[in-house]
C-alpha cells in the first residue's frame, strides 16, 4: 500500500484510541470495514464486464424482468434467512448474469457475505488444469473457495457438455454446498423441459437440447431442490444496446 493511502485517522492500524471515563479504549476505525468490504469484492471474481451491474440499474423491459427484480431484492433482504438459492433461466442477453452479479454485490455491501462468481466452463477448466503435472494449484486450492463461499454464482450452467466426470464433480460441489446450507445462484440458457417435443419459441431451442440434456437428470433434480426458478424472457438487450451504440 502506498504512503498516501494509509488511513489518516488511525495511521493504518485499524484502531482508534479514545478516552472514556479516564481510561483509554480502542475502537475499530471505519477504514477497517472499508478494507474488509474491498477484500470481499476483490475475492468475488466478478468479471470486469459485469462490474457495474446493480439491481438499481437493471432495465425492466417486461413482466418477467419485473418479477425477477422483485425476487432478487427479496433474496438480498432475507439473506441469510432463506433456504433456497435461485436459478435464472432464459435466452441469451436478457440480463440473467446482470441479476446474479447485482445480488452478490448487494450481499457484500449490505451483509458482508463471502461471495464468489464462476463461469461454469471456467470452473471446470480450472479444476481440470490442476490435474496436469506442472500445475502450481491443487484441486483443493480451486475447490475450497467454491465450497466455502456463503453465496456462489455458477454462470452459464450447461454451457459445457457434461461428461461423467464433469457431472460427478459439479454434483459433488452442489451437494456439498446444499448440505452445508450455502446458497447457490445459477444462470442457464437451457430451457427446462421434460417434454420430448420442445414446443417453445425458437430462441429457446438449441438443437432441441434442454437443461436435462446438458447436465443430466440427477444434477437437475438436485438444483431444483435447492433453488427457486426465475424465468426471464425477452430479446437480446445486450446485443441491441451494442448495435444501437454503433453510429453510421
Ligand atoms: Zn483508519
Amino acid at each position: 500500500m502506498s504512503e498516501e493511502r494509509i488511513c489518516q485517522r488511525c495511521q493504518g492500524t485499524g484502531w482508534i484510541l479514545e478516552n472514556a471515563g479516564g481510561a483509554q479504549v480502542a475502537r475499530r476505525c471505519s477504514c477497517f470495514d472499508d478494507r474488509r468490504k474491498q477484500a470481499l469484492f476483490d475475492q468475488a471474481r466478478i468479471p470486469r464486464r459485469y462490474q457495474s451491474c446493480r439491481l438499481d440499474n437493471f432495465e425492466v423491459h417486461n413482466d418477467s424482468h419485473k418479477d425477477a427484480l422483485k425476487i432478487s431484492r427479496q433474496f438480498v433482504k432475507n439473506y441469510p434467512a432463506q433456504d433456497v438459492g435461485l436459478v435464472f433461466i432464459g435466452p441469451c442477453g436478457v440480463g440473467k448474469t446482470h441479476m446474479a452479479v447485482a445480488i452478490i454485490r448487494e450481499l457484500i455491501e449490505k451483509k458482508r457475505a463471502v461471495c464468489l462468481f464462476y463461469d461454469f466452463r471456467e470452473l471446470i477448466r480450472e479444476i481440470q488444469s490442476t490435474f496436469t503435472p506442472d500445475s502450481t494449484l491443487s484441486e483443493s486450492d480451486v475447490l475450497n473457495p467454491v465450497f466455502q463461499s456463503d453465496v456462489l454464482v455458477l454462470d452459464e450452467l450447461g454451457a459445457k457438455r457434461t461428461t461423467a466426470w464433469v457431472e460427478e464433480t459439479v454434483f459433488y460441489i452442489i451437494n456439498h454446498r446444499y448440505n452445508h446450507n450455502k446458497m447457490t445462484l445459477f444462470t442457464t440458457n437451457y430451457p427446462d423441459t421434460d417434454e420430448p417435443e420442445d414446443s417453445r419459441e425458437s430462441f429457446y431451442k438449441k438443437g432441441g437440447e434442454s437443461l436435462v440434456d446438458r447436465i443430466g437428470v440427477r444434477l437437475r433434480s438436485r438444483i431444483y431442490e435447492m433453488c427457486k426458478v426465475v424465468e426471464m424472457e425477452g430479446d437480446d438487450y445486450r446485443k441491441m444496446a451494442k448495435q444501437a451504440s454503433y453510429r453510421f
